[in-house]
C-alpha cells in the first residue's frame, strides 16, 4: 500500500492533563499514535512510505485549504497561538485552551480578542500549541498527496497517516482533536481534478466536520456510520435526519448505532453505507479510517478479524480509494487494527 506519512505531526504534542468527571486525564491524541501505526504497517510489510510535499510550497494544494475552510478560520488557526503568547506572556511552550464560548443568540460584535476567537472557532476543548498548525498542515499534506496519487493514476489506493485527525473540523471550527479536515481535503482534491468523490466515514464518531463542509453539495457524497450522537461526541450533529440542504439535499447520510455494537450488528450498517456509496458511483472513495470502533476504546466493540473484514468490504467497493487516518486511541491495538484493515483491503483488491 502506498503510504504518505510525515514526521511533522510531532510538532503537535499536547501533554497537559484535562479534567473529566473529576479525574485529571492525560491527552489521548499523541504522537505515539502515528508511531504505533507506522510500526505495525512496516512490520506487516504493508507500507511503501513516501513523505508528502509540504502544503505551503504548492499553491494549488494551499488553494484546496481555502475550498474546505473559511479564510478567517485559516488565519486564526495559523496565528492564534502566537497571539495568545503575546497576550499572556507565555514563552511559546504553553497550551492555549478555549474556555469562553459565544453567547447563543444574535451576535452584535464580531470579536477580535484572541480568547474570544478561541471560543468562536472551537466546538470542544482542544488545545492550540505552537506546532499545531505545522502538524495539522502535515496531516492535510498526507491526505492531499494520497488523493493525488490515486486521481493521477499512480495507485489504485493510498493511505494517509494523518495526525492530528480531521473529520470533526468544520469549515470554521476545530474540535474532537481535529483542526484541518484531511478527509474533506482529499475529497476536494478529487473534485478539483474534475471527479466525484464519496466520503465513507467509519470512525466511531460522526464525521460532522466533513458533513458540514459538503452540506450543500451534490458532487461529494458524505456517508458516516457511527455511535448514536445522543450518547457520544459530537452530540449536536450526526443524526439520521441530517441529509444535507439545497443542492446537497439527499447527499448526506448518517447511520447511527448503539453503544458497544459488535460486528454481527455492525456489518449490516456497513453494508448499507457501502450500498449508498455504490449507488453514487464516485470516481474515488475517501475512507475516513477511524479505528476507535475498537472494543478497547470503549464506545463500539469491534476487534481482531473484524478489521480484516472491514478492509475486505472497502476493497469490494471496487473504486479507487484514499484511506485517511482518523481516530483510534488505545495504543495496545491501534497499530494492529489499522494494519488489519489495510491487509484485508490488499487481500480483496
Ligand atoms: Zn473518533
Amino acid at each position: 500500500m502506498l503510504v504518505f506519512a510525515s514526521q511533522d505531526h510531532r510538532a503537535h504534542n499536547p501533554t497537559e492533563l484535562h479534567l473529566f468527571a473529576g479525574e485529571a486525564l492525560p491527552p489521548k491524541e499523541v504522537p505515539a499514535r502515528a508511531d504505533v501505526i507506522l510500526g505495525a504497517l512496516q512490520a506487516a510489510g504493508l507500507a511503501d512510505t513516501r513523505e508528502p510535499d509540504p502544503l505551503d510550497t504548492d499553491p494549488s494544494a494551499t488553494a484546496l485549504l481555502g475550498r474546505v475552510h473559511s479564510a478567517d478560520y485559516l488565519d486564526f488557526l495559523r496565528t492564534a497561538h502566537e497571539r495568545w503568547c503575546a497576550l499572556t506572556g507565555n514563552d511559546g511552550q504553553g497550551e492555549a485552551m478555549p474556555f469562553v464560548r459565544p453567547i447563543l443568540g444574535p451576535t452584535y460584535t464580531v470579536p477580535d480578542h484572541v480568547l474570544a476567537q478561541m471560543g468562536r472557532y472551537s466546538n470542544d476543548a482542544d488545545p492550540l500549541l505552537a506546532g499545531t498548525w505545522k502538524a495539522a498542515t502535515s496531516a492535510a499534506a498526507c491526505a492531499v498527496a494520497a488523493a493525488r496519487a490515486v486521481t493521477g493514476g499512480d495507485a489504485d489506493a493510498a493511505y494517509a497517516l494523518a495526525r492530528p485527525p480531521g473529520h470533526h473540523a468544520g469549515p470554521d471550527n476545530f474540535g474532537g482533536y481535529c483542526y484541518l479536515n484531511s478527509s474533506a481535503l482529499a475529497a476536494e482534491s478529487v473534485t478539483a481534478a474534475g471527479g466525484r468523490a464519496a466520503t465513507l466515514d467509519v470512525d466511531t464518531h460522526a464525521g460532522n466536520g466533513t458533513q458540514a463542509v459538503f452540506w450543500r453539495r451534490r458532487d461529494v457524497l458524505s456517508v458516516s456510520l457511527h455511535i448514536d450522537p445522543s450518547v457520544e461526541y459530537p452530540y449536536f450533529q450526526g443524526f439520521a435526519a441530517e441529509r444535507g440542504a439545497g443542492d446537497g439535499e439527499g447527499y448526506n447520510h448518517n447511520l447511527p448505532m448503539g453503544l458497544r455494537t459488535q460486528w454481527p450488528e455492525y456489518e449490516p450498517v456497513l453494508e448499507a453505507a457501502c450500498r449508498l456509496v455504490e449507488d453514487f458511483s464516485p470516481d474515488v472513495v475517501v475512507v475516513a479510517l477511524g479505528v476507535d470502533t475498537a472494543l478497547e476504546d470503549g464506545v463500539l466493540a469491534l476487534q481482531g478479524d473484524d478489521y480484516l473484514r472491514l478492509g475486505e468490504r472497502l476493497a469490494r467497493l471496487r473504486h479507487p480509494t484514499v484511506l485517511v487516518q482518523e481516530g483510534g486511541y488505545d495504543l495496545r491495538v491501534l497499530g494492529k487494527n489499522v494494519a488489519a484493515v489495510l491487509e484485508g483491503f490488499a487481500q480483496a483488491s
